[in-house]
């Protein structure tokens, strides 16, 4: 059988590596950019925003790799009970029969339990994010795949920007990225509005606190290192959002690492530091790290993060390339809310940023382009799990109905191991 993986990024990386060393399968991998880590400008598919929306422009990387050599490496699983009322218990049952085949391909240990019952994820060390680390192609097509057109024998053929054919496939897998994924299906007459309903979480810097332990939710914080990776926990609150606790990111020892891991990255302005209280700080978390397998907590300066799910919803123009995306005074007005309860009911006393500190124009999507409500089962995709349109796949976050409590790809990779369940391994 032919089969075309269509963007080589994350979702795409992760679905070669699992096919690659199926006997019965031909595989050829397509790809916009050869060099990695390019912007859209680069590949010329500039989607403009009318304001805040920053998901098209900083929030994709395009060429090998694509946007897994850029994103944070956090995994968290729909799978826990917290998501019965806001995501159904479909992905909740595909999580839990999926996760332990993705944590085994991240070489992840799966057998430390999470006994705060708060939402926790795994870390991925930076060095083992990129999906180009699992797998590479020993050939890549580089080519701007724009369409693909059914054939009578039931192949599927694809044709790059200029309308050339490429070739043809007994299945294609589109795993070009959310927006890229509603564009191409459009081009191939496969949804017919050019208008995608979509959502994408806020995510905004409730409080910073100086000098004081968080004693929140009565749960010590305790950030267990777990093989590759490192756990991480989130704290529910109320039905549309979580809070996460950002430790160690002004200390001199982290700054540094950034700049090195992350070159061009931005570095926050931090305030000197006594040579002798940093190194202190380094040594205690090399020791930790490597002998109690925890990490260090500097109590110096914490931040309280929020993200909740934003309740306007957001368009993206496929023809003018434009997305449409406000901010809703709901959503603002319940951040202020949040952010006086965890501060009052928690009893944060040295807390730096105040109710009113929280400003309009700071809060941001999460760069989780989810729910694209135009691509349903009437346009002949089913957004949950990856339905066929009679043999081309889709796997983007534009799958998920929400993204409320978490990081996408958790998810969108147990959905993926569904599909290869069905399909390929049963
Ligand atoms: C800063 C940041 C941090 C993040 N942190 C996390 C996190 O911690 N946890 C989490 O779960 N998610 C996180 N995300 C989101 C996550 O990175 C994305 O959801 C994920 O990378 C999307 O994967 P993808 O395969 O759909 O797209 P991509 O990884 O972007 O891959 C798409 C690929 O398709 C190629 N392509 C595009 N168009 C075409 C075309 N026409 N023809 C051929 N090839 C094409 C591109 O070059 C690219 O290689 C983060 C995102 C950002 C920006």
């Amino acid at each position: 059988m032919k089969v075309a993986i269509v963007g080589y990024g994350l979702y795409g990386g992760y679905l070669y590596s699992k096919l690659k060393n199926l006997n019965k399968l031909k595989i050829d991998v397509y790809e916009v950019s050869r060099v990695k880590n390019k912007s859209q400008i680069h590949v010329k598919k500039q989607i403009r925003s009318n304001g805040k929306y920053e998901g098209a422009s900083k929030g994709r990387f395009f060429g090998p790799g694509g946007t897994s050599n850029l994103w944070g490496g956090q995994l968290v699983f729909l799978d826990e009970n917290k998501f019965d009322t806001i995501l159904g218990n479909n992905i909740k049952f595909i999580c839990k029969k999926f996760k332990k085949n993705v944590l085994d391909f991240f070489r992840i240990n799966h057998n430390d339990t999470n006994k705060n019952n708060l939402i926790s994820g795994y870390w991925l060390k930076s060095t083992k994010r990129s999906i180009l680390n699992y797998s590479k192609p020993k050939t890549i097509q580089f080519y701007d795949i724009k369409k693909i057109i059914k054939n009578n024998d039931k192949t599927f053929s694809i044709f790059d920007r200029g309308d050339n054919l490429i070739a043809s496939y007994d299945r294609v897998y589109l795993t070009t990225g959310s927006f890229e994924i509603a564009e191409i299906l459009y081009n191939s007459n496969l949804i017919k509005s050019s208008l995608i309903n979509f959502t994408d979480h806020i995510s905004v810097p409730l409080v910073t606190v100086k000098d004081e332990k968080p004693n929140i939710f009565g749960n010590k914080i305790n950030i267990k290192v777990s093989g590759q990776s490192i756990r991480t926990l989130r704290y529910p609150i109320f039905k549309e959002g979580f809070i996460s606790l950002v430790f160690n990111e002004e200390t001199w020892f982290f700054q540094f690492l950034k700049k090195i891991l992350y070159p061009g990255t931005k570095i926050n302005k931090t305030e000197k530091k006594s040579f002798f209280s940093e190194l202190k700080f380094m040594m205690n978390f090399i020791y930790s790290y490597l002998f109690k397998k925890e990490i260090y907590i500097d109590y110096r300066e914490w931040r309280l993060i929020c993200d909740i799910e934003k309740k306007q919803k957001a368009i993206f123009d496929i023809v003018k390339k434009r997305i449409d995306w406000k901010l809703d005074k709901t959503s603002f007005n319940r951040l202020c809310q949040i952010q006086k309860k965890v501060i009052n009911y928690y009893n944060l006393k040295s807390t730096l940023t105040k109710v009113d500190a929280i400003k309009f124009e700071k809060i941001i999507d999460s760069y989780h382009p989810v729910n694209f409500t135009n691509i349903d089962s009437n346009e002949l995709i089913v957004p949950i799990d990856g339905k066929k349109i009679d043999g081309i796949f889709c796997f983007g976050t534009l799958m998920l109905p929400f993204c409320t409590y978490s990081n996408p790809s958790g998810t969108v990779f147990c959905l993926i191991e569904k599909h290869l369940d069905e399909f390929y391994f049963r």
